[in-house]
């Protein structure tokens, strides 16, 4: 097996104002100095507003920041949305494309999805990009046949494991509390890295992490990130209490 870094990644979704963004960046920068050893990588998605101030505040922790989205284009009028060069501008070194809450709220689909990643990659940002199935996906036996779908329309060209992640989120976990078993997350993520070797060989392939997301939290977090193509985690709730972030990326050691 691949010596993969695990990455723990936060995701605000739509939650913070100044004061409360800060407060919970900066303590989650202050855990990362106080044990820099725990062996995983870091990153927190904000909202748009508050990047710029997030970024600021844990320059120099180690932890990179994301944004949620990007547009497809470079620039343009586009009334609301934001490009991949102005998050790179104001501190991020990723972003998320393609949630699920996306592609529901926005009617995001593959093509759009992997539009916006060429945008990230394009910019200079690696792509995190979400793929997964519907609970009513799953209990109609396609949950293999609607990922590896959504894998190859999402992924762009370029795509390598230095500049895209892929975040498996069944849709019937996130929010939900109720998460993946391990032998569920264990054979999709296993099936997407066999797409993924399929398409950019095995090296690249092997070297890719492929994160889990949906209602990870402390307490179930150690057993979903020691499988074996368990690569990190895309975490929402938990994502917004310095502890239970900081636990689960404890949890990835
Ligand atoms: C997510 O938003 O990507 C997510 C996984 O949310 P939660 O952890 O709250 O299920």
């Amino acid at each position: 097996m691949m010596n993969r870094r695990p990455l723990i990644a936060g995701n605000w979704k739509m939650n913070g104002l100044s004061t409360g963004g800060l407060a919970l960046a900066t303590g989650i920068a202050a855990k990362r100095k106080a044990a820099p050893d725990v062996p995983c990588d870091l990153l927190i998605c904000p909202p748009f507003t508050l990047i710029s101030d997030v970024a600021k505040a844990v320059a120099g922790s180690g932890i990179a920041v994301g944004g949620q989205d990007c547009h497809a284009k470079v620039s343009g009028a586009h009334t609301g949305d934001i490009a991949a060069e102005m998050l790179k501008d104001v501190g991020c070194s990723h972003v998320i494309v393609g949630h699920s809450e996306r592609r529901t709220d926005h009617g995001e689909t593959d093509a759009i999805v992997k539009a916006k990643a060429g945008a990230a990659l394009a910019a200079g940002l690696a792509a995190v990009i979400c793929i997964g199935e519907t609970l009513a996906q799953r209990e109609a036996g396609e949950t293999f046949a609607v990922n590896r779908a959504q894998l190859a329309g999402s992924l762009p060209d370029g795509a390598t494991a230095a500049n895209v992640v892929i975040a498996y989120e069944p849709v019937w976990a996130i929010g939900t509390g109720r998460v993946a078993t391990p032998d569920q997350a264990q054979e999709v993520h296993a099936v997407i890295r066999a797409a993924l070797q399929e398409r950019l060989g095995a090296a690249e392939a092997g070297a890719m992490r492929i994160l889990y997301g949906g209602s990870m939290k402390p307490d179930n977090a150690r057993e979903l990130l020691g499988l074996p193509d368990v690569d990190g985690g895309l975490i929402g709730g938990a994502s917004l209490k310095v502890e239970d972030f900081w636990a689960i990326a404890s949890a990835s050691a």
